[in-house]
């Protein structure tokens, strides 16, 4: 198998493999594992999310230039405008950086809740747009009305009548300044999927015809109509097909026509929410995504552009609220495996006994003489020989000792089987032994913190080591992180989406697998199961002339700041402790030093495993 572990699916082209290690596929080309020893010179230890701002840029700078492209290909006269959705990633060494990013291209940003409309009110670049969508209350409208009165260009995207009539209230009792008004429609198109569940007639979300046409003629008796601009949907995340998108913009570009004609004159927006997909596969027989970015704006357009002809009203601006696709790529999560669990099997580990049990003696056998030749039939005699020693034991036949010297001894035997067979088998042959074979490699980081979308949607996000990339990687493999849950395991079908990796002895070196494309809802998705938290962060700036600076690094929380955010009295934790050591009858006075010096410094630490990764 080629390790390119899909990289060309997945990749973007924003890594590159170079001397074996995965590299930024920048001019200089950076390893990754170059800035993971950097980081952990200091005794960081861990795992490590890296973020890398220049990935950032590039998805924003992609948006942008395709519907610039695509405006002008199509002689386009509607405004395109783009907002981040918060949801999608609020940390601020995200969110800071892409406001920052995006200034020149007047990006701005979308809100769904209270907290992320004040972060927006704070951080979005003044004269770029603010969108808010989700559900209203009158206090949340206030705040808008308040971002209005600051000179916010704001639009609240009202998802139901009620919201609206809270909007007219509101407006009567606040100074002049309202802010502009989207209405979210019902479309009878839905996404396809696993998030699919936000568009469609049945959807949580929007106006049906019926409440359109009413919210018209509220707004009317309001005099507010000359606040209504936008029209808005959003039929999903991850639209791995472009067919429902196509759909769904036909019925909206009808429903913006129609508005028109109900005198709605300064509605001049539609705001095709977010769903671009990304591409998480690594195999291609698993790859999703059916459209590019390319094809995608060049549909909208010409769609838009179709029926404000055929309906003769002007070509409506554009707004897209794409998340995913601009935050997933910039986040590379890298964790040191910890063990291989099948280390334990090792020749010197066998206990020789005065009389072995015949079955045991023959894999003695099998393993001092195997070769090329007969290693696939030796290796399948090694299995039915396993499975025999078991049902023994179960019976009462074998005895521990013979149970231990018959696992390392299959396990020795599959081992240089593998290594005999390399690519010579036949596929299928060696992928059955492999899937029968597969090590567990530990790996110090949490699935429930860090791909909490695997533990709830079993999606999937790439995953490769970062070093030895020209060495053949022989060891299938399944995922395991340090929570004391048995959920906490990602698993491979060698059939369909194989991980090989390398046979290494974590004593003896590092090793370090990196999970790709974390950027987008992972973060703060995460649960602190075990309480383990947010790994330790760390920005990765490009300079010009080929370094690279590392900045911001936010180790991961300390365990009394865990149990702080939790509401335990930290103090009382550490009077406790305090009291329990020095009433301890165990020890004497210098004892009690050590051990209270002790306590403190692992109080102060975080709680990921440190010995070795
Ligand atoms: C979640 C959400 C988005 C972002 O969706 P992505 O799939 O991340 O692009 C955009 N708009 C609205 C209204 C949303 O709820």
């Amino acid at each position: 198998m080629n390790n390119i572990y899909g990289l060309d699916i997945w990749g973007n082209s924003n890594f590159i493999i170079e001397d074996g290690k995965i590299c930024l596929n920048t001019d200089f080309k950076l390893p990754i594992i170059d800035v993971v020893k950097e980081i952990r010179k200091d005794g960081i230890k861990g795992p490590i999310l890296l973020r890398f701002p220049h990935l950032i840029k590039k998805q924003i700078v992609e948006i942008y230039s395709n519907f610039n492209r695509a405006k002008k290909e199509f002689d386009y006269s509607g405004n395109f405008s783009a907002v981040y959705p918060l949801k999608v990633n609020q940390y601020p060494g995200f969110v800071k950086n892409l406001v920052e990013i995006g200034k020149p291209f007047n990006y701005g940003l979308e809100a769904g809740s209270k907290p992320e409309l004040l972060l927006a009110m704070a951080y979005n670049n003044f004269e770029a747009p603010i969108t808010v969508n989700g559900f209203k209350d009158k206090e949340l409208i206030n705040i808008g009305f308040i971002a209005a009165e600051m000179g916010h260009d704001i639009t609240l995207t009202i998802e139901g009548l009620s919201e609206l009539e809270s909007i007219i209230k509101t407006s009567k009792e606040r100074f002049s300044t309202c802010p502009k008004i989207g209405l979210r429609i019902r479309l009878h198109t839905s996404g396809s999927g696993i998030w699919a569940k936000s568009g469609g007639m049945d959807s949580k979300f929007g106006l049906t015809a019926t409440e359109l046409i009413e919210a018209v003629n509220l707004l009317k008796s309001a005099n507010l109509l000359h606040k209504f601009t936008m029209i808005h949907f959003h039929i999903g995340s991850q639209i791995n097909e472009i067919h429902p998108l196509k759909k769904a913009l036909t019925e909206a570009g009808n429903i913006y026509a129609e508005l028109r004609k109900m005198d709605a004159k300064n509605l001049t927006a539609i705001n095709l929410g977010g769903g671009l997909a990304v591409e998480y596969s690594q195999t291609r027989e698993l790859a999703t995504r059916n459209y590019t970015l390319k094809e995608y704006a060049n549909d909208v357009i010409f769609l838009l552009k179709t029926i404000a002809n055929s309906k003769n009203v002007t070509e409506p601006d554009i707004f897209i609220e794409s998340g995913r696709f601009v935050a997933a790529s910039h986040a590379v999560l890298t964790a040191p495996v910890l063990e291989l669990f099948s280390k334990e099997y090792a020749e010197e580990k066998l206990i020789s006994k005065d009389e072995n049990p015949p079955l045991v003696l023959e894999l003695y056998d099998l393993y001092k003489n195997i070769k090329p030749s007969n290693a696939l039939e030796y290796l399948h005699d090694s299995i039915a020989h396993m499975e025999s020693i078991l049902t023994l034991f179960d019976l009462g036949y074998a005895d521990l000792t013979d149970r231990s010297n018959a696992e390392i001894l299959t396990h020795l035997i599959m081992k240089k089987a593998i290594s005999m067979l390399g690519n010579k088998q036949s596929y299928t042959d060696l992928l059955k032994i492999q899937k029968q074979v597969q090590e567990k490699y530990l790996v110090n980081f949490s699935m429930f913190q860090s791909l909490p979308d695997f533990w709830g949607l079993k999606q999937h996000f790439p995953i490769m080591p970062l070093e030895k990339l020209d060495e053949r990687a022989t060891r299938s493999a399944s995922i395991w992180d340090i929570t004391c849950d048995s959920d906490g395991e990602i698993n491979f079908d060698p059939n369909i989406n194989p991980l090989f990796l390398h046979d290494i002895d974590p004593q003896e070196e590092n090793y370090f697998l990196a999970f790709f494309l974390v950027g987008a809802y992972q973060e703060v998705l995460g649960m602190n199961h075990n309480l383990f938290t947010h790994p330790t962060e760390a920005t990765v700036y490009l300079k010009e002339n080929g370094g690279f600076e590392i900045k911001n690094i936010l180790e991961s929380q300390s365990v009394l700041d865990i149990l702080e955010d939790m509401d335990y009295d930290v103090y009382e934790i550490q009077d406790i402790l305090s009291d329990r050591v020095k009433n301890s009858i165990l020890l004497d006075d210098n004892e009690k030093k050590q051990i209270l010096g002790e306590l403190y410094l692992f109080l102060n630490d975080n709680g990921y495993l440190k010995s070795i990764g």
